[in-house]
This record gives structure tokens, C-alpha cells and sequence, in this order.
């Protein structure tokens, strides 16, 4: 193999390592979804309550999503609600 070629097959794969790495740096530095708090009501007056149905933890939440309605996760698991009512 020349070195001519040594030279630029080195470069290319210097110039290829690097691009990965940052490309890796800039996925870890990516906050994710915009979620500053600004965006939750205040639900803890309504007493929502969920339960899971694989470990039977059971949680009360005070705030939620304004738009995302969505029921938490607990053991991968969708939780369920539960009837604050009947508990009482
Ligand atoms: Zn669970």
C-alpha cells in the first residue's frame, strides 16, 4: 500500500471517528422534550389516584400535564385509575 493512500485512508477514517463521537455527544446533550413546568395544572384538589396493575403500587397525583391526559407508567405498565370513591 502506498503512503499516499495510507495518509488519506487515515484521514478519512480520523475525519469519520470524529463526526461519530459528536454526533454520539450532541444525542446525549439533547434535553428531550420541553417540559419546565410551565405547562401542568393543579389536580390535587380532584384526588387522581392510579394504581399499578402488575406490583399494586399505588400513587395520588398532584399535578399533571395541561394537554397530555395520558396515565403514568409503573413496571412498563400503563397505570390504572382508580376510583378515589370507592376507597374511602
Ligand atoms: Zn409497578
Amino acid at each position: 500500500m502506498p503512503l499516499w493512500l495510507k495518509l488519506i485512508a487515515g484521514s478519512a477514517f480520523f475525519v469519520l471517528a470524529i463526526w461519530a463521537g459528536l454526533a454520539i455527544l450532541r444525542g446525549l446533550a439533547n434535553p428531550g422534550p420541553d417540559r419546565d413546568g410551565s405547562e401542568t395544572v393543579d389536580v390535587e384538589a380532584e384526588d387522581v389516584r392510579y394504581r399499578c396493575g402488575v406490583c399494586g403500587l399505588e400513587i395520588r397525583m398532584t399535578r399533571a400535564p395541561a394537554d397530555d391526559a395520558k396515565p403514568p407508567r409503573h413496571c412498563m405498565e400503563e397505570m390504572e385509575p382508580v376510583d378515589a370513591a370507592a376507597n374511602q
